[in-house]
């Protein structure tokens, strides 16, 4: 099926994480497939199989999603999934560390569905020091993201060198209802990387949030953490988009973490996103040097390339070093 809508669709460059594309309404209609196929409507995202009627002359966003996440039998296939429970545990694990380093670890509300949000975030922050900001999981399925992020918080916290230069803010699970449903959306509908513009429910929380702490023109760098269905790749604009500077920034950074990181390598895709997705929101009307990190979704665990929690965890680890690089 996904073969033959390659055929039919013009591709456009805004996907991201997912195959994402304009079907006419026609198309659809005529799909037999309808399982992972979501058209938005009013900006939200709505299975295929629960819409009773299309418009068959207009033209709908569509994201295609692979279904294997579903799957009870993910976990013998695939790395583990990282869900909630793995989340409780490390966030307690960490607890000491970040106290040790001055930082809070603390919960800032909650989903649509009444589980935690929280922020990591520096007791006190400190406006001579560069400050990154960390988004992850946006999408509730994309688990390896969670796995990096383990791996780049603690040597972060434990980091004088990084502490004394470097200040972090970090939203490690904003969408909590969707990694529990293992979906792509958050409990509404929404794609919640496609709602910077107009905040909603939890990017509503975290971008509230996020003002009481610091003025967004303040942040020095943005890394918004996803998985991606085939490859290890960072997202970045064009060389038009803002200013060849900025370009040359973005390629400073991806450079860098693939001296670091084996598995990202330097790889990147360029796409001028959509204006709801964090990095192009912070990009067009803050210019701060944005990206998207993407490690590879479902890896197998009998891959060729024998990668395991342990790898994922070195690749966390790699970004500490590339941020230090970067920013100093
Ligand atoms: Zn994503």
């Amino acid at each position: 099926m996904k073969y033959l809508l390659l055929f039919l669709i013009p591709w456009i460059g805004f996907s991201e994480c997912v195959d994402e594309v304009l079907l006419k309404g026609n198309k659809l209609l005529n799909l037999n497939q309808k399982d992972n196929i979501y058209v938005e409507m009013e900006n939200r995202f709505i299975s295929l199989k629960k819409i009773k009627t299309l418009d068959p002359k207009k033209i709908y966003s569509v994201q295609i999603l692979e279904e294997d996440q579903n799957k009870s039998d993910y976990n013998d296939k695939y790395l583990n999934y990282y869900g909630l429970p793995r989340f409780r545990f490390f966030l307690k694990k960490i607890a000491p560390k970040a106290s040790q380093a001055s930082y809070l670890i603390e919960r800032i509300g909650e989903s649509v569905k009444a589980r935690d949000i929280f922020v990591i975030r520096p007791a006190k922050l400190d406006p001579n020091k560069k400050t990154l900001l960390m988004l992850v999981r946006h999408h509730g399925n994309e688990g390896t993201a969670n796995w990096i992020f383990e791996g780049f918080i603690v040597p972060y916290l434990k980091n004088q060198e990084l502490l004394s230069t470097t200040q972090i803010i970090v939203y490690p699970m904003i969408n909590p209802d969707g990694v529990v449903g293992r979906s792509r959306y958050n409990a509404n509908g929404f794609d919640l990387n496609r709602t910077w513009e107009s905040p909603v429910d939890e990017v509503k929380l975290v971008a509230d949030h996020l003002k009481t702490l610091i003025s967004y023109n303040k942040i020095d760098f943005l890394l918004d953490m996803h998985s991606h269905k085939s490859e290890d790749i960072i997202y970045r604009v064009d060389e038009d988009y803002l200013s060849l500077d900025y370009y040359f920034n973005q390629s400073t950074f991806i450079e860098t973490l693939g001296r670091y990181d084996f598995w990202q390598n330097g790889n990147y895709i360029v796409s001028n996103g959509k204006e709801g997705m964090s990095r192009i929101f912070f990009a067009d009307n803050y210019k701060i040097n944005s990206l998207t990190h993407e490690t590879l979704k479902n890896i197998p665990r009998a891959g060729e390339a024998r990668r395991t929690i342990k790898t994922l965890k070195e690749q966390g680890r790699a970004l500490n070093q590339a941020i230090f690089d970067y920013l100093n």
